[in-house]
């Protein structure tokens, strides 16, 4: 019988909850474990955190993110850089206006500015509460959480550094107002960039219409967007196709509205869509604005800004576009210039934020150069460390892709104005000079910071600039901004070149790609060191989780429940980087029993002293093959930390704590660690207890950046009162290398052999057996094995005769031979 009376463990509490989660918190905040210290001497690791938009709780998704970001910052910070994370909250924009209106029931446009702008921050600050607190509980570790070392993109010193940027690339000739067709969307009232719009397949009807020709039959036209008919411009046709050869160069006649249009020769005519005749409108989409200028055609805009017909559509101006598509259809049967109708899809492009459809509108935007950067942005996407490397492409794809230039300029409140006074004589733009600190204009009420036109040299006075930045000309800069760009040079000298951007891949051709346009266009250099983008959290059954498909459950209750380090762990367990992670609370749940069954090996363990440091070659051979397996985990763990993914690292570690240590080498150890009958010599048993701890200790750091809670519990009541998070990473032990290692599974499959004989033969696991005799090679292994199985007499090979029990060993062709107990 083993007294455990004696030894008490030294980690009191008996289970590991939730709750002590927040109690270390409390620790924490009183620390200075994640402050940053640009002069530490250490090298600067920029960690660029995603400014999370503000709109309401977290949801599963982002917490999933922010932890494994968090995990990163932990990693590096272990691996002994001096890590800058800051906390970024991205408050300019969209969301929150819309919000605001949705609530209270108001429209922007007819709030005052001033007024509106209050309700949008009135309510961002009760939104900023409550991701700072989901945060916190999440043990997310930025720098701090206090204003100083943290951002918001609405501030005024962040406003002021995102306008002062504009202004450099104004001086540098990169920005340009232009009135051209562009997305618009109604609902939000405002152009959107090519990167804002997503493609949505939508059922759709193809309606064939007549367009009369003089002296030939009608040319026959198929269009899903009747609605677009007074804006037709042309008719065009390919060179090649013979049904229309004798029609190149005559007019048609639009049905219904009148219009002659010439008929053009056009290779963009598809032969094989609809009847090969393609009718082209003034703002249809981009090809048809491309058409318009190449062929020198006076363009008709059919819909206005507001969403409604123009005076182009007749006696359908004023309608609604999809209410007018219905009428026009109508009028065409009615007229019988409508012969057919088909069932088809179509390609509808929505705004990203609202998700409505978009329409080609001409209105006066600036636009900053983009297209001359395409070829200088692949070269500097080269030198970029991109993880997983093949979201590498994300990147390339798109930037095939881009053929416009950015419109930056949005009819929008809540964002950052656009520097810009109009002289009052000649209305020369003018954007102030940029010297010393920069400052933050609010153009709309503030007088201008100069009194003469450079231009005309009138001082009639300036009106100023109403419209405010694209919310990416702010969030494109974050990490310019975390590294003290145009505020602190020292900072940016030391932190810039070494940075890196986590986020989602779902931005990539927005945030990625913005960030990378406007570092180049500011510094010449690549934004970033490292890019690591992740995929998605979904549902159980692959499914995006929205809250309008009851999908998505609020995860804090869940935090709560089992805890934020299983939350944590279930992230990096679920999929590897890049891919996406399937939410489940079952798998949950269960990551949570990993975390109990840590805490209860620390706590088992921590029933022994620490014993002074013993040297590896003075260590029983024993306690070298388990240091050995110890550090061939770490060894196996490493590149994938490296490479930013720990979810093979978080697979592995888990594997090695529970089906190795815990239900093997702990076991095995027991006997020499609690040596009650005196078999083992007092150094045995201080080889043992220094063991057991060393390998807790390489599995707390190992899981530290991952579970930062649980393992800094252990760690602080074991070893070190100021926690683990000053630890470094487990690295390898050159010394830390066994010969046994290469018996490991037969070690593992003898203690099975043992105990499935005992559960077979109705024996306790904890009664002893005679004799048995093991396989020779584990010889090394004999008197752990001894005290494991409680054998009084053991022996190696097979015995030569005897009423010995034969337990084969799976795949090892070999087998136990076991005296069995005789009843007393
Ligand atoms: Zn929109
Ligand atoms: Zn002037």
């Amino acid at each position: 019988m083993i007294l455990l009376s004696k030894l008490e463990p030294k980690i009191k509490s008996k289970r590991w909850k939730p709750k002590a989660e927040a109690e270390l918190l409390e620790t924490w905040a009183h620390e200075d474990t994640y402050e940053f210290d640009m002069d530490s001497g250490r090298e600067i690791y920029t960690v660029d955190t995603p400014p999370p938009y503000l709109s309401g709780p977290m949801h599963v998704g982002q917490v999933t993110h922010y932890t494994q970001i968090d995990t990163i910052a932990r990693y590096r910070r272990m691996q002994g850089f001096e890590v800058n994370f800051p906390l970024g909250i991205d408050r300019n924009g969209l969301p929150v206006e819309v919000r605001v209106e949705k609530d209270l029931g108001i429209s922007m446009h007819k709030t005052p500015r001033e007024e509106f702008l209050r309700l949008c921050r009135e309510r961002l600050d009760k939104d900023e509460k409550t991701a700072i607190e989901s945060f916190k509980r999440l043990g997310i570790a930025f720098n701090t959480y206090e204003d100083e070392g943290s951002y918001r993109t609405d501030s005024p010193r962040y406003r002021a550094v995102t306008q002062a940027t504009f202004i450099d690339l104004w001086n540098k000739g990169l920005v340009y107002s232009d009135a051209r067709p562009n997305n618009w969307c109604f609902d939000c009232g405002t152009t959107i960039a090519d990167a804002e719009v997503e493609y949505s397949e939508r059922p759709t009807t193809l309606n064939y219409l007549y367009f009369e020709v003089e002296g030939l039959d009608p040319i026959e036209i198929a269009t899903t967007r009747p609605e677009l008919l007074c804006a037709c411009g042309a008719v065009f046709v390919h060179p090649d196709d013979e049904r229309y050869a004798a029609y190149h160069g005559k007019t048609a006649k639009v049905p219904l509205f009148g219009l002659e249009v010439p008929i053009i020769a056009s290779p963009t005519a598809q032969m094989e869509f609809g009847t090969g005749a393609l009718m082209v409108c003034s703002y249809g989409d981009q090809a048809d604005v491309m058409a318009f200028r190449d062929y020198a055609l006076k363009p008709i805009a059919a819909v206005s800004p507001d969403g409604t017909m123009t005076e182009a559509a007749g006696e359908f101006a004023g309608l609604k576009v999809s209410e007018a598509r219905k009428r026009i259809i109508e009028a065409l049967k009615e007229k019988k210039l409508l012969f057919k109708q088909e069932q088809s899809v179509q390609r509808v492009p929505l705004c990203w934020r609202s998700g409505t459809p978009i329409e080609f509108i001409a209105m006066d935007e600036f636009y900053v150069k983009q297209v001359d950067f395409i070829d200088e942005l692949r070269k500097v996407s080269d030198e970029i460390t991109f993880f997983p490397a093949h979201h590498k492409q994300i990147l390339i794809d798109w930037l095939n892709r881009v053929s416009v230039d950015w419109p930056v300029s949005r009819r929008r409140y809540y964002g950052t104005e656009i520097p810009i006074w109009y002289c009052n004589a000649c209305g020369e733009p003018v954007v102030p000079k940029l010297e010393g600190e920069p400052q933050y204009y609010q153009p709309w009420k503030d007088d201008p910071p100069f009194s003469k036109c450079p231009k005309c040299g009138a001082d009639e006075g300036f009106t100023g600039e109403e419209r405010t930045f694209d919310t990416w000309m702010d969030s494109s800069i974050s990490a310019l901004q975390a590294v003290g760009f145009m505020r602190n040079e020292k900072l940016f000298k030391k932190a810039f070149g070494n940075i890196l951007r986590p986020q989602g891949k779902d931005i990539v051709r927005t945030w990625l790609y913005y960030s990378l346009l406007r570092t180049f266009q500011l510094t010449s250099k690549p934004a970033f060191k490292e890019v690591w983008i992740s995929g998605h959290v979904v549902d159980e059954n692959g499914e995006a989780m929205s809250k309008s498909k009851g999908n998505s459950p609020p995860p804090m209750p869940f935090v709560e429940k089992y805890g934020a380090d299983a939350m944590r762990m279930f992230g990096a367990l679920e999929a590897g980087l890049g891919s996406d992670v399937r939410f489940s609370e079952d798998r949950l749940a269960g990551v949570s029993k990993f975390m109990t069954k840590l805490y209860n090996v620390a706590r088992f363990i921590s029933m022994f002293p620490v014993p002074r440091p013993i040297a590896f070659e003075k260590l029983t051979e024993v306690d070298q093959w388990i240091l050995a397996e110890a550090n061939k985990m770490v060894e196996r763990i490493l590149p994938e930390c490296n490479q930013l993914d720990f979810h093979k690292p978080a697979i592995e570690i888990r594997g090695f704590t529970w089906s190795f240590f815990a239900d093997h080498a702990l076991e095995m150890l027991k006997g020499r660690s609690f040596n009650t009958d005196g078999k083992f010599t007092k150094k045995e048993q201080k080889s043992a207890w220094f063991t057991l701890h060393e390998v807790l200790k390489v599995i707390t750091r190992a899981l530290a950046p991952l579970t930062p809670f649980i393992t800094d519990r252990i760690y602080r009541d074991l070893y070190d009162p100021n926690g683990i998070h000053h630890q470094p990473y487990p690295s390898i032990q050159k010394e830390w290398t066994s010969e046994l290692t290469e018996h490991t599974d037969l070690v593992l499959q003898t203690n099975s052999a043992f105990w499935k004989y005992k559960r077979e033969t109705g024996i306790s696991l904890r009664q002893g057996l005679p004799e048995a005799f093991v396989p020779e090679a584990l010889k090394p292994w004999g008197r752990d094995l001894q005290a494991m199985h409680g054998v009084e007499k053991i022996g190696f090979g097979v015995p030569s005769a005897g009423d010995y029990v034969e337990v084969s060993i799976p795949e090892h062709d070999d087998s136990i031979h076991v005296l069995p107990p005789t009843d007393e």
